[in-house]
């Protein structure tokens, strides 16, 4: 093959290269050249020696990026000239493992794809009805992947011995399943088993018999690809209120899977935008508007106007929804605040006397990871809950990392960061770190990432908070060097990091609650920040919390100290006031006393206080919630707005009580909810508008990055954005990373290196 002219190159691909069908890709873009050589994986990505013609080789090279399959995101190609070793074809050699682990990127789980799908669909074929079925294109990844590089015997399908058809397939260039590492079929891969609620198996084909369970209004838990879920009929009522009561009162809304998009065509109003996520490769839960008559009780999504709806990204799934072609309630398999369960005897346990029956397989699944949830913001989507799908695909950078680092996140709804080089890998969804199983999640997550990435901490990042259980983590990891970032500037840095801006920006904080640097608990913050630090320009007027962390749980109690503080003495003798007239004095003597009621200027605060004014909720059973359901019932058709006040001054205070007041006017006057939470996300948005508009004259800044829970708002984040917009501001808004506390530790991970280079 190599003529007079030929040339032979050494070329090394980094990026997400392995587990996405790249060495077989390499294959044939050689053969589709006629270019001779090898390709294989090592702990830094792919290598690859090719020989041929000048221009040949140059047409290859272009190919390894601009032709990359579907699931790869290569980051650099650089070639380095070799000696011509003659020679012809082109073969996979196998896996270096002599090298330190270095780049290796583990890629997310990839929802079945279409010729799966068909294969699954067709009685002639060897995989017809096989729950397992997947492909180059498709099927686990990161949830069974225990080492690097990536291979089959550093997954847990090593667990299971390839048969005669599937090792061909395997090792045949020209197949779809060439090289794919989960590749199995009915006679050598994992199997399904339908359990009873006493562990013994139960009789009959497991699909089957899980469709009866569930037709008979049972709760079935369900092995998946990130963990247990647990299931019933979405539109079964007292099966869905079953559910909730087991799992310990659960209130947040359950996500439901619909058979096909159609299918989900007739749960929620679907735009395009929110097709495209629903059926794109990560297979999210989409949240969109519910329809008024799509057949789920009604006890699925309480109170939301949204309802999360996703469709069967594994066989499994597929199978099951396609037997009952009907929606069904998948949520996860925990009780409430604990993580997904995903290890088999520990799932059996812990979900015994909450299911009445089990759907499993003896696939293991390494890496826990929940359903991941997204929204539609201006067409694109709006990232709420980053985990399966989405997870751990590295998140670029125009910076470097100086040393590697291990941001360890906030508290709540927990995620932690590990980076390298110019990438940052945020980790799957943890949760709320505060129960041992949660903290023991964390502290596997961290282990397992370290050793995936080959990150060994040099530099940790954690909340300015003493108390948060990723804090203390964070300080008694030895050796290292701890930098403490205040969670609002993370937020920021967040924000920034995903649009590589490196400030500094006017930003806007908002979210429940965090510590300030200060003392007192922030949530309502305008910074002028860049990746260094910030400085504090201003902010929503504090108010005192009444019993701290129980007016958290009792919106209600913030109403009492805001009125308080507008009205004085005179009870106004509102609705708010009159359902908790017994317990009412009292929180007002305690806010007035400073007793046990901290200071905090929080806008997730300031939504429970005008939500449970206008008789929305009074006391949540999960975080964001009241705010969450005045934002459902914004009138869409009000065009009024509260005033507020700005408080000249340094810094600047957005004077909030001025927009509790209007609100307690109203609700006295009797206009309805829906115009009240209109008016105030409206005079909210003003307002901030306004206190930017201040800042930016002040400081010549023209970009304002928007970032924290309450912008998971999109009538709020739509205000805001738009208002700013029209003043001409650059407005940076999220998409790829949340812009609640699961975003936070990308941004600790990029101060603490900012601060690393100085
Ligand atoms: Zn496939
Ligand atoms: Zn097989």
């Amino acid at each position: 093959m190599s003529g007079t002219g030929a040339r032979r190159i050494r070329v090394r691909v980094e990026g997400l290269v392995q587990g996405v069908g790249f060495r077989p890709f390499v294959c044939g873009l050689a053969g589709a050249h006629g270019v001779s050589g090898f390709v294989g994986n090592d702990p830094s990505g792919v290598f690859i020696e090719a020989e041929g013609e000048p221009s040949v080789l140059d047409a290859f090279t272009a190919g390894l990026t601009g032709q990359a399959p579907p699931l790869a995101l290569v980051e650099r190609v650089s070639v380095e000239p070799a000696e011509p070793v003659g020679g012809s074809g082109f073969r996979i050699v196998p896996s270096r493992h002599g090298e330190l682990p270095g780049g290796a990127l583990v890629s997310p789980d990839a929802g079945t794809c279409a010729a799966c799908l068909r294969e699954l669909r067709d009685p002639g074929d060897r995989r017809h009805r096989y729950p397992f079925a997947n492909c180059t294109d498709c099927g686990p990844r990161f949830t069974i992947v225990t080492g690097v590089p990536y291979d089959r015997c550093a997954t847990t399908m090593a667990d299971f011995e390839m048969c005669a058809a599937c090792a061909r397939e395997y090792g045949d260039p020209g197949d779809r399943r060439f090289h794919a590492q989960p590749v199995c079929c009915p006679a050598c891969g994992p199997a399904l088993r339908a359990l009873g609620a006493d562990g013994r198996p139960a009789a009959g084909d497991p699909v089957e018999v899980a469709a009866r369970w569930l037709e008979a209004g049972r709760v079935v838990a369900i092995k998946g690809l990130g963990g247990y879920h647990l299931a019933v009929l979405a539109a079964d009522g007292p099966a869905v209120a079953l559910l909730r009561a087991r799992k310990r009162r659960e209130s947040r809304p359950f996500a439901v899977l619909a058979p096909d998009a159609a299918a989900a065509g007739t749960l929620v109003h679907l735009d395009p935008a929110a097709e495209r996520l629903l059926t794109g490769t990560p297979h999210p839960i989409v949240l969109a508007p519910r329809r008024r008559d799509a057949p789920v009780a009604d006890a699925v999504a309480p109170g939301a106007r949204d309802l999360g709806v996703m469709l069967p990204y594994t066989p499994l799934h597929h199978l099951l929804a396609e037997r009952l072609a009907a929606p069904y309630v998948l949520t996860s398999g925990n009780l409430t605040d604990e993580p997904i369960a995903y290890r088999d005897e520990e799932a059996l346990r812990r979900l015994a006397g909450v299911a009445d029956g089990f759907l499993v397989h003896d696939r293991r699944i390494e890496a826990p990871a929940d359903d991941s949830l997204v929204r539609v913001f201006r067409g694109r989507e709006l990232v709420v809950r980053r985990s399966r799908g989405y997870a751990p695909a590295p998140v670029g950078m125009p910076w470097r990392f100086p040393r590697p680092v291990l941001a360890c996140g906030a508290q709540l709804k927990n995620t932690f960061c590990v980076a390298r080089g110019n990438q940052a890998f945020l980790s799957q969804h943890i949760g709320d770190l505060e129960s041992y199983e949660t903290l023991r999640s964390f502290a596997e997550g961290v282990e397992h990432f370290c050793r995936i990435f080959g990150v060994r901490p040099a530099v940790v990042a954690h909340d300015l908070h003493p108390e948060y259980l990723s804090t203390a983590y964070a300080r008694d990891r030895e050796g290292v060097d701890l930098i403490a970032v205040q969670h609002h500037h993370a937020h920021i840095a967040s924000c920034l990091a995903e649009h590589g801006h490196g400030g500094p920006v006017i930003g806007v904080a908002f979210d429940g609650l965090g510590l300030g640097a200060d003392g007192t608990l922030w949530g309502g913050e305008l910074l002028v920040a860049d990746l260094v630090s910030f400085t504090r320009a201003g902010h929503l007027e504090a108010v005192p919390m009444p019993g701290g962390a129980a007016a958290v749980r009792q919106p209600w109690r913030m109403a009492a100290a805001w009125l308080d503080r507008i009205h004085g003495d005179a009870l106004p003798g509102l609705a708010v006031a009159e359902r908790h007239r017994e317990q009412w004095p009292a929180v007002v003597r305690m806010a007035r006393a400073g007793l046990n009621s901290p200071l905090t200027s929080s806008a997730g605060r300031l939504f429970d206080a005008v939500a449970a004014i206008a008789g929305v909720r009074d006391v949540i059973g999960y975080e964001g919630q009241a705010a969450a359901e005045l934002e459902a019932r914004v009138d869409p058709g009000e065009r009024g707005a509260y005033p507020a006040r700005l408080i000249e001054g340094e810094p600047l205070v957005i004077a909030a009580g001025d927009l509790v007041g209007a609100a307690a006017e109203d609700v006295a006057a009797g206009v309805d909810a829906g115009r009240i939470a209109a008016r105030f996300h409206r005079g909210l948005a003003a307002a901030v508008v306004r206190a930017v508009r201040v800042l930016g004259e002040g400081t010549g800044l023209r970009t304002v990055a928007l970032s924290g829970g309450v912008f998971q708002n999109t009538v709020l984040l739509e205000a805001v954005a738009s208002g700013l917009e029209r003043e001409r501001f650059q407005v940076l808004v999220h998409s790829r990373v949340p812009p609640g506390d699961g975003g936070i530790a990308l941004g600790q991970a990029v101060v603490a290196a900012a601060n690393d280079r100085l």
